[in-house]
């Protein structure tokens, strides 16, 4: 299987531009990703490399506002506001990496489903919302319902027990992702 990725890996950096290749390997070199926005609240804490639970080569992932349980951000490292214009490694991770650590978090809180959104009205650096949706929720069977920018809502931050699980799953994790 490994050899498989590999081989993978290597056509798609092959296959890539020289100017690709270039921040490709500039991504994989630097733990930090040098196309940061001083302005973007993500990119911030990512500079400070603050509340990250989980990274790779192109992606981070953190906490959101924790209106529902495990509420995450995946984004990638870089500042990037325009998904149909993004490094086709970055989007693969994006999208494939998501997927495993929505499996990740599933084995920590076992929600009822997920939903996950591309919303881009506050924080233009792209990024998917995954809701871990439970038939407990006021607003189960709808879109979650998200308070709005300044709003109070009641935090739901998962159990220290839930927080070890996730943690497990992603250090798993970590040598499997992009
Ligand atoms: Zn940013």
């Amino acid at each position: 299987m490994a050899g498989f990725l590999e081989n993978y890996r290597k056509d798609l950096i092959d296959s890539l531009s020289a100017v690709e290749k270039k921040r490709f390997t500039c991504v994989k070199q630097r733990r930090q990703h040098p196309h940061l926005h001083p302005e973007c609240a993500f990119c911030r804490k990512i500079k400070a490399n603050k509340d990250i639970l989980l990274e790779n080569r192109h992606i981070v992932v953190m906490f959101g506002r924790q209106h529902h349980k495990g509420h995450l951000l995946v984004m990638p490292k870089a500042h990037e506001e325009d998904l149909l214009k993004l490094h086709q490694k970055t989007l693969d991770s994006f999208m494939n990496d998501t997927m495993q650590v929505m499996k990740a978090l599933g084995k920590a809180i076992k929600p009822d489903l997920f939903n996950l959104e591309y919303l881009d009205n506050w924080d233009h650096h792209i990024h998917w919302n995954i809701y871990p949706r439970f038939r407990k929720d006021k607003d189960w069977g709808n879109p979650p319902v998200i308070p709005l920018k300044g709003e109070k809502f009641k935090e739901m931050p998962l159990t220290k027990g839930e927080l070890d699980v996730f943690k497990k799953e992603l250090r798993r994790l970590k040598n499997k992702l992009w």
